[in-house]
Formats: C-alpha cells, structure tokens, sequence
C-alpha cells in the first residue's frame, strides 16, 4: 500500500464518520485508477463525495493498484481501460483472483465507440461501465448504489463472521464443559469402590476405571479401544462377551453374577458383578456397563458360618447337619439297585469315666485323638461326623454284603482299640458299633441314623465292645420303649399304686440268721401286666426319672423297716440305687432326709451299687459315698465281676461287701473255674475287710460250695423269694 500510496502521488482521505463507518469498523476504500491525471483527479473528487467513510486511493499505473490490492481490500474500483501498462480488463482480472476482491464491485470507463472493450472488460469481470467524459450525475448514481450495496455487503458478511466467531466460541465452551463434567464422572468412577468398566457392543474397550486398571495391572488408558481378550484373560472375555450380548439382546441389566476373580498378583478375589446397558440418544444399546463389587470378606464370613453350622468345633469333623444333608444326598441319588449304603454308629465305652477322673480338658484331647484315629481308618469311608458326646458316625455308600461289613465293623473296632494318647497319659479306648445298612431301612437320613442308635442300643445290651445290626424288631423295641417310659411316668407322678416295693430275704451264711432284705421294685402296669425292672429301670436311668423311683423305693422300705422289722435287730434293708442317682449332687441330703422322716437308723441301711456304676463315678460322688458310710450306712458292690474293673480298684472303693454275682454263682458246684474266681475274690476282700455275698443261689450243693469258700451272706431263690410287701401308695 504504501507502494501505491508512493506511486500515486496524491491520496484523498475522505472525512470518515457516522454510523456507516462506525458499523463496519473500517473506511470504504475506493481505488480510482487512471493514468491521465486530469480523469484520475476528477473521478476520484467525485468518489469522495460518494457518501461518508469513503476513503479513495488514487492510482496512475494499474500494476499499484493490483499491489495496494494485497494489503488494502478495495470496496470499489474505478478504472480507465485504456492504460499504458495493462487494460482495464486485464486490471480487473488480476484484482478478482483476490479472494478478498472477488465480490468488490469494478466500474470501467470507457469511450462512447468502444463496444469491444466493454465485453472484455465483462469477461474479466467488471460490474458496471461509465463512458468518458463521465456524466457527474449518472457517475453518483451508479458508483453511489455500488457502493452502498458493497457497505450493505459489508455489514451482513461482517456480522455472518461475528455470529461464526461466537458460535466458535460457543462450542469450544461446550467442549470445555464436557471435558469437565467428562472429568468429574471419571473422578466419580475413580472413587467408587467398585471395579467399572465399559465395553462397546463388538466387545472393544470404551472406559475402565482405576480399580479395575489396578486390580488387571494395567493402565486404563492404555487399554481403551482394545478387544475384551486384550484386556482380560480368555476364559473372562469368553464368558463377558457371552453375558454382555445377553445384556444387548434383552435391554436390561443381569444383576447378582457372583465369580472368583484373579488380580494381577495372583490372589484371588470374590466379586458380585451387575451389567447394565447403555443406551445411546436412538435407544439402542451403545455399551455394556459391567460394576464388580468386592465381596471377599462377606464370603469369607459366610463361609465361616457355614462351617461353624456344619463343622464340629472340637474334631473339625462334619457334623450331625452336614452329616444328614450328605446322607439325604447320596439316598437320593443312589438308585434301588446300587449296594447300599452303610451307616457305622460308634460309641466310645466308659468314655464318661475319663472325663468325670480327668477332667474335660483330657477328655476333648481323648476324642480329638480318636476322630483323627478314625479319620486315619485303613478303610476309607465316605464320611465321617462327629454327632457330639463320644458319638461318631462312618459312612461307607458301597458298603458290600453283610460278611464284609462284619469285617469292616471288626477294623474299625481294632482300629479304636489301640491306645489313645492325651497329654502324656495313655487311655484305652474301646467302642461299641450299631449298623444300619440302607437295604434293610427307610430312605430318610434321620431315620437311617435312628436305625443305627437302635442297634448301637443293641450292641450295649450285648455287653459292649461288640457290634449289632439293626433290625425292624428294633424299631418296634424303640418305640415300645418310649411307651414304656410314658407309662412309668404316669404310674411316679400320678398312680404310685401300680408300683410295689418286694423283699428278697439275704442269709448268713454260717448261722442261716435273716440279716437283711433286699428290696426290688415291681410295676404292674394295667395293660401289659408285670414288667420285669431289667426292662423298665435302664429306661428310668437313661430318663432321669430313676430319682424319682429311688426316693420312693427308699421311703417304702424306710416305711416297711419301721414298721415291720423287729426293732432291735441289726437287720439291714438293701436298696438298689443306679449310678445317676449317686451322681447328683443332693443324692447324699435325699438319703438323710427319708431316713429322718421314716426314722431309720442309718446302720440299717445298706446301698447297693453296681460294679460298673461304681467305677464310672467321680472323685466328688465317691467322697458323698464316703461321707454316708461315716454315717453307719453300708455300702455293697453289686453284680460283682461283670465289670470291667481290676481288683486293685477296690481297695479305694467305699464299700462294705462284694455281691458276686449270679454268673459265678449258679453251678459253681460244677464249675471249676467260677470257683477259682470267686476263692481269688474272696481271699482279696478278706484282705481289703469286705464281706462277700453270694447272689443267686438256687441250689443247696452251689450253697454248700459257697460255705466251704468262706462266703459270709447268701441270697437267692433257695433261701426266699422276692415277695411283695405293699404298693407305694400304701400309707
Ligand atoms: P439285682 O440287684 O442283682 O437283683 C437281684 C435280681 O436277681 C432280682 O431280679 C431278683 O429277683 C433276682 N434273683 C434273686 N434270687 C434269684 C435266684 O435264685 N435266681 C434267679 N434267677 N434270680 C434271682 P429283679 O427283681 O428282676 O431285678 C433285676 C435288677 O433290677 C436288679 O438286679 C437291680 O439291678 C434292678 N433293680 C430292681 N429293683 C430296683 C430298684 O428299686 N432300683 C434300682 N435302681 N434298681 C433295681
Ligand atoms: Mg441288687
Ligand atoms: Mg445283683
């Protein structure tokens, strides 16, 4: 511009001012160009008066005004065609290839015979023409609407750019926003304490956050856009792929997918995984939103309560639950035709005599060294539970025929009869067994098991250390049992007359003087008739209500004594009295109390324990025992030899006399061996100061063998039978 400013010599700044100007923000440029002065002076003075803002540059040779063009956009030209240097048309067609110049409008002046040049200047682009001399009048009119029309032009292309400016502006703000709300949602999946991640319907990586980047080891960014089996192992993307085209399909979210998951050092976690679609503006399915929740420790704990419920705290073995479930499991699934299924119903014998002589301590050791004595069985089982107490089960589910269970019943036996170790003692342990096998049972677990119980019952009944198969008559003794038990009930608490106190007359043997009387309860119950006490009594002990009967058989014969028994006489009345009796705690006070009521002298009674009851009692319970004794009360050791105890026991044993029992008795005329025994027992007791009676005597050689042994009382039904006296309703 300043080129052209130079070359042209003279530039006329018009007076800018007004709205126009001041709306477009810039002058309206009028180049004139023209190499004779005289023109170039007159158009360019009329160009000025065009309309205010107008500023005109004046141009001799066209090549300046093409120059000028570079830096100042003209908004009209007005040119002569007839130049030295170029035409008027050849300015025109350089000023267009401007795209600045292309819509400014070019006015040409002409003479009036030159026609040609007027095409070529159209071909090359001019708006308008003036012919030469230029009207004054016409000249304002078109240059002047020219002109307005390029301000016009001016002014809409003017605000066409600010409305681009703004809507640029617009929408960088709008990105600005959405990066930032972008950032915020990323910040908010950053926090959640979930893993997040979305993939797009193909299975390829839109987002995953930073949990989830952390807990695969790799950097989310890194990862976006890349395939499932890229980001994760196969068997994940396998069945990711599989749930997400689930997700597509349907629209609408899985919820509770609960899977083991590995991070990316190897451990493994425990996730509940939700799926979401979502939805792009057309409502279909854009991506898949998978939320995985960390729920390792809340399985951890469930788990631990389920194996609290299911497990036994002390053996770690399955217990009576988890038992019951797997058994209804496997009867279930077995069918008819298969084996059978055998169930093993262990008890441990004389297992209270541990705990009660060495505490709990040592007996939780004895059993936790037996269940792991069992768990090492040669023979595996396929299961083995705990159901409390000194109670084990082993079940075996293709148990095969009867001879074969024999053996496995004998292995398992010999299995417990080696010597069990618990801190530093050595105990030995021996068990009774009850088999039930399915073949010959009901199909529900708890009925199998009862069926079990039964002939484990059984087994007892045989003298323990031996086992016994269950069998449907069983049954029918369990359930006669529990009547039985009901009936017994009744007659204690509500028709004593059913109950009868008998007496046993017991000799001395030397001078055959009635010394003493044993008594033995009787039941005539309405329906059945007598019921023998080897029936009824185990049942009383194992109920409880053995104390019940104990008190009233010792008030009944406290009674008769005072009644009956000449007064003065050393003769004694022996009661039967079951080892749960002993064992509670009041036992010793009961005794004092009824012999104070019915004003029996304490040396007139003698209590009679069994040799197994005897030995199964504590410390505690032997020191009341005691206790009664320093009260003049006797104390004999009943069924003598039927137990398990060793003769150097008794010594420490609060007794008085030995009952031999019937077994030793019966025949001993005849049987070598029983008089052995009973020659060894009595030279012991006359050691130890105990008396020792004979039970059972029926027949006067066995009577006579007994005197020649130096036995002091006898008793039996060579000498009287057991006779009844009075019911216990009796006043
Ligand atoms: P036990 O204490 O050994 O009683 C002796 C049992 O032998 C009695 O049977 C008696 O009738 C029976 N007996 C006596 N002499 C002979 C004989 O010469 N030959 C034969 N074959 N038997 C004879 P019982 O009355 O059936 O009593 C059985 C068991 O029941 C008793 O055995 C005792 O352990 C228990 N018992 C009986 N009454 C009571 C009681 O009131 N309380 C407790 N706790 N147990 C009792
Ligand atoms: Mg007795
Ligand atoms: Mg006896």
């Amino acid at each position: 511009m300043s080129s052209a400013a130079g070359t042209s010599g003279s530039k006329l700044r018009a007076i800018t001012g007004g709205q126009e100007g001041l709306g477009t923000g810039r002058s309206l440029h009028v180049f004139v160009v023209d190499d004779q002065r005289t023109n170039r002076r007159l158009v360019s003075k009329l160009a000025s008066g065009l309309r205010s803002g107008v500023e005109v540059h004046e141009f001799e040779g066209p090549q300046d005004a093409v120059d000028a063009a570079a830096t100042t956009t003209p908004d009209l030209v007005i040119t002569d065609y007839r130049m030295p240097e170029m035409t008027g048309a050849e300015l025109i067609r350089q000023l267009r290839q401007w795209h600045a110049c292309d819509q400014t409008p070019m006015i040409v002046v002409t003479a009036y015979n030159e026609q040609s040049f007027r095409y070529d200047a159209l071909r090359a682009g001019a708006t308008d023409f003036l012919i030469s001399p230029v009207d004054h009048e016409e000249f304002k009119a078109r240059a002047g609407n020219l002109l307005t029309l390029r301000f016009q032009q001016r002014i809409l292309q003017r605000r066409a750019s600010m409305l681009k400016a703004r809507l640029k502006n617009r929408s960088r703000l709008q990105r600005e926003e959405l990066r930032h709300s972008e950032d915020k949602s990323r910040l908010v999946m950053n926090t959640v304490p979930a893993m997040v991640s979305a993939f797009d319907r193909s299975g390829h990586c839109v987002y995953i956050n930073n949990r989830q980047g952390v807990f695969l080891g790799v950097d989310p960014e890194m990862v976006t856009e890349q395939p499932m089996e890229a980001v994760f192992d196969a068997d994940y993307a396998a069945k990711h792929r599989a749930l997400n085209d689930l997700v597509v399909a349907r629209n609408e979210p899985i919820e509770d997918i609960e899977e083991t998951l590995v991070d990316a050092h190897g451990v493994e976690y425990f996730f509940l995984t939700t799926k979401a679609p979502l939805n792009d503006t057309a409502d279909d399915v854009s991506s898949i939103v998978t939320v995985s929740v960390d729920i390792s420790e809340r399985k951890k704990l469930e788990e631990r309560l389920w194996h609290e419920a299911h497990y036994d705290a002390l053996t770690g073995l399955p217990n009576r639950k988890l038992l019951e479930q797997q058994l209804a499991r496997w009867l279930g699934t077995d069918g008819n035709g298969s084996p059978g299924l055998a169930v093993f119903y262990l008890d441990l014998d004389g297992f209270k005599h541990i705990n009660d002589a060495y505490g709990h301590g040592v007996g939780d050791e004895v059993l936790q060294a037996t269940a792991e004595r069992l768990s090492d069985w040669a023979v595996p089982c396929d299961m083995l539970a705990r159901l409390g107490g000194d109670e084990f089960i082993c079940v075996i589910r293709d148990a095969p025929e009867t001879r074969q269970v024999d053996y496995l019943a004998q292995n398992l036996m010999d299995a417990l009869d080696e010597p069990v170790k618990a801190t530093g003692l050595t105990f030995q342990i021996r068990g009774s067994i009850g088999i039930a096998l399915r073949a010959a049972a009901t199909s529900a677990p708890a009925s199998l098991l009862a069926n079990a119980n039964a002939a484990l019952y059984r087994a007892k009944a045989k003298g323990r250390h031996c086992w016994a198969y269950y069998k449907p008559e069983l049954t029918e003794q369990a359930q006669r049992r529990i009547q039985i038990e009901a009936a017994l009930r009744h007659a204690l608490e509500s028709d004593p007359g059913q109950l009868a106190l008998a007496l046993q007359p017991v000799r001395d043997l030397t001078t055959s003087e009635l010394v003493a009387y044993e008594a033995l309860v009787r039941w005539q119950h309405p329906d059945e008739g007598f019921v023998p006490p080897n029936e009824f009594i185990p049942l009383a002990e194992a109920t409880g209500l053995i104390r019940v009967l104990g008190a009233q058989m010792l008030e009944a014969s406290g009674r008769w004594m005072m009644a009956h028994a000449e007064p003065d006489s050393r003769q004694q009345i022996a009661i039967n009295i079951s080892p749960a009796e002993i064992a509670s705690s009041d036992f010793e006070e009961r005794c004092r109390t009824i012999l104070a009521r019915t004003g029996l002298p304490a040396h007139r009674l003698e209590l009679e324990i069994t040799e197994n009851g005897l030995m199964d009692q504590d410390r505690e319970t032997l020191e009341r025992l005691e206790s009664l004794r320093r009260d003049g009360i006797t104390i004999a050791i009943d069924d003598f030899g039927t137990g398990y105890s060793s003769l150097q026991y008794i010594k420490a044993l609060p007794a008085d006399r030995l009952k031999m029992d019937r077994a030793f008795i019966a025949g001993i005329s005849r049987d070598p061996d029983n008089r052995a025994i009973v020659a060894a027992t009595v030279a012991i007791a006359d050691h130890f100061g105990l008396e020792v009676v004979g039970e059972g005597v029926e027949d006067p050689e066995d009577a006579a063998t007994l005197k020649e042994l130096g036995l002091d009382r006898v008793q039996g039904y060579l000498y009287g039978y057991p006779q009844i006296v009075g019911s216990f309703d009796d006043a």
